[in-house]
């Protein structure tokens, strides 16, 4: 099969394509940036509904198609440029995003889009499964892991639909499933430095397997010996990463950050 190193998988079940339109919640006049339009099965609906798109797209191909089919409408605003790259603080103070996201690019774009959340009001988004299993995933799940701590750190997440490969054309290899993404006012827990709280959160989740003494020895002038168990912030680190809660990791790194003060 020929090779579609941009995630070019199309979405041609028109039933998906209304729900995930309905799903999305727009109300008129309220502007939306869509990432990859493709074909445009969803921008028509959107640009109907918001009266204020701004769509994305790499591929300059499929950005003369769109400019043909929806170009004279007032509402609509063409951007042949890279996700990955996008400066979105460009678009204003305030939008929805609705995507059926690249395959390939889904996680990346995603982080970046959570780093401009203080502007976006959600996000309705289609992406592999599995990813959206490690996005909604909770404690002690096989899919958790510091990709769930960060995302649900910055925004509350929820799992809406799935989407069966013979949705779209050609249908990719995995199954898929539409989410939506409300970036928080305030990240989920209180800690005192991001920074630590996320290098504690990526050196326990980085041998899976191992205790978080083990993964977490950079810390070990901190550690708690109490009656031959190793403690920090009151937690036992003979437990694994994959067992802790947004807020045992905010415990420990608050520990942690004020030992360092
Ligand atoms: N929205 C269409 C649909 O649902 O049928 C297309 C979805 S397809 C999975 C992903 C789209 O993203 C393609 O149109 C592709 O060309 C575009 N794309 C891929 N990488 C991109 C990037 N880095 N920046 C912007 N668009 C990209």
């Amino acid at each position: 099969m020929k090779k579609r190193p941009l995630g070019q998988n199309f979405l041609v079940d028109l039933n998906a394509a209304r729900r995930i339109l309905e799903l999305a919640g727009i109300s008129p006049g309220e502007p939306v940036l869509e990432i990859g339009p493709g074909k445009g099965v969803l921008t028509g609906g959107l640009i109907e509904r918001s009266g204020a798109l701004t769509a994305i797209e790499i591929d300059p191909r499929l950005c003369a198609e769109l400019t043909k089919r929806f170009g004279s409408n007032p509402g609509f605003r063409l951007l042949q440029a890279d996700a990955l790259k996008f400066d979105y603080s460009s678009l204003g103070p305030r939008f929805k995003v609705v995507s059926n996201l690249p395959y390939y690019a889904a996680v990346p774009i995603l982080k970046r889009l959570v780093h401009y959340g203080a502007r976006i009001s959600d996000m309705t988004l289609m992406l592999q499964k599995e990813v959206a299993d490690r996005l909604v995933a909770e404690p002690g799940s096989k899919a958790y892991g510091s990709l769930s701590v960060f995302v649900q750190y910055h925004c509350q997440v929820e799992r809406l639909m799935e989407v069966g490969k013979n949705a779209f054309s050609p249908p990719p290899k995995v199954n898929s499933t539409v989410i939506r993404a409300t970036p928080r006012v305030r990240p989920k827990v209180e800690v005192n430095d991001e920074k630590t709280f996320f290098s504690i959160v990526h050196a326990a989740f980085f041998h899976k397997r191992k205790m978080l003494k083990n993964n977490l020895k950079a810390w070990e002038k901190q550690f708690d010996l109490d009656r031959n168990k190793i403690h920090l912030a009151g937690i036992d680190l003979a437990r694994r990463g994959e067992t802790l809660s947004l807020e045992d990791f905010a415990a420990i790194s608050n520990v942690i950050h004020s030992a360092n003060d």
